[in-house]
């Protein structure tokens, strides 16, 4: 019998501020869960946000302090879920 997929709600936002981050690949090198790469710009974003166990790796590593890891809330969770 197959297995239903069960998508874990996200429990954390990444947000990267463009005109900070520089390209430097730090928080994509150093993030465990491979949440986050480059796109075309060389600017970091999140390809796997549901991913995320909020280490905060990436705000620790980055140079530029471009990138920030906000919890979700039960309610802002529901929110977003509503707002896809
Ligand atoms: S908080 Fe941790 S898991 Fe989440 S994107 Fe940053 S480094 Fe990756
Ligand atoms: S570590 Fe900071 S500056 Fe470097 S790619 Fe990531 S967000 Fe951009």
């Amino acid at each position: 019998m197959k297995g239903v997929e069960v998508k874990s709600p996200k429990k954390f936002k990444i947000t990267v501020n463009q005109h900070y981050c520089k390209g430097c690949n730090n928080c994509v090198e150093f993030c465990p869960k491979n949440v986050l790469e480059l796109n075309i710009m060389l600017k970091a974003y999140p390809v796997r946000e549901d991913d995320c166990i909020g280490c905060l790796r990436c705000e620790y590593y980055c140079p530029d302090y471009a990138i920030t890891v906000t919890p979700l809330t039960e309610d802002a969770r529901n929110k977003e879920e509503v707002n896809q």
